[in-house]
């Protein structure tokens, strides 16, 4: 088939544009692909359960605590009853009632007391434990954020390049006759269709020439088609 030299290159340049069209495509799919993410949001999962947790654990500290000052409270309350009666009481048989029930409210308020103490210090514990795992997961939050958004940005960028690169595709194929363009699309679901012939090595297959093939080669006229016998890609030279 002939093909003037300009046209040549044109089928040069079409064959160019799709390889570079291919890589861009390939590097969309490895920076769109959500795999690269399941390190970081399998931990973010990790964490948000952690918390909740944590959560829990700190609300029944709080309602035991709750239930640990009322009872404390019921106990005052009672203390400052007996107090009052043994001030009206003129039964020295009752004094010595209310004496010794204050006796027995005090060791239960002392008890009581040392339980409150135990439950705040259990209390002072989680809260610092939900804490740490609330900034660890704000912190992986926003670093994830951070870098999809980021990876978000990359993949727009490498969209609008590959919307370029199809643009100049079409033109590049509009400005080639349609028995070049068969022959290109021919060639191409083959492999590389169109390659620079460097020395004696063809550019698709990387594969030298032997003399004789060289000889056919150089013979053709400058509109002939050149095709490496090796992979069939037209030979631009
Ligand atoms: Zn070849």
């Amino acid at each position: 088939m002939k093909a003037t030299a300009a046209e040549q290159l044109d089928l040069l340049s079409l064959a160019n544009l799709e390889a570079e069209i291919a890589r861009t495509r390939r590097a969309i799919s490895e920076v769109a692909n959500p795999a690269q993410y399941a390190t970081e949001r399998a931990a973010q999962l990790e964490l948000a359960s952690k918390l909740i947790d944590a959560r829990n654990d700190l609300d029944s500290i709080e309602l035991e605590l709750k239930r640990a000052e009322a009872d404390l409270h019921l106990v005052e309350e009672r203390i400052k009853k007996d107090n009052q009666r043994l001030v009206n009481t003129n039964s020295p048989k009752d004094a010595q009632g209310i004496q010794s029930e204050l006796v027995s409210l005090a060791a239960r308020k002392s008890d009581l007391e040392d339980a409150e103490l135990f439950i705040l210090e259990r209390k002072e514990i989680a809260q610092s434990s939900f804490e740490t795992i609330a900034q660890q997961k704000h912190l992986i939050d926003a670093d994830l954020e951070v870098a999809i958004s980021a990876n978000e940005q990359q993949v727009l960028k490498l969209r609008s390049g590959l919307d370029l690169q199809e643009q100049d595709k079409a033109q590049q194929a509009a400005r080639l006759s349609p028995e070049l363009l068969k022959l290109f699309a021919q060639k191409a679901s083959r492999g590389i269709p169109v390659a620079r012939l460097i020395g004696r090595e063809c550019g698709a297959c990387r594969i030298s020439m032997g003399a004789s093939a060289y000889a056919e080669v150089t013979a053709l006229a400058s509109d002939e088609i050149a095709t490496c016998p090796e992979c069939q890609a037209v030979l631009v030279r």
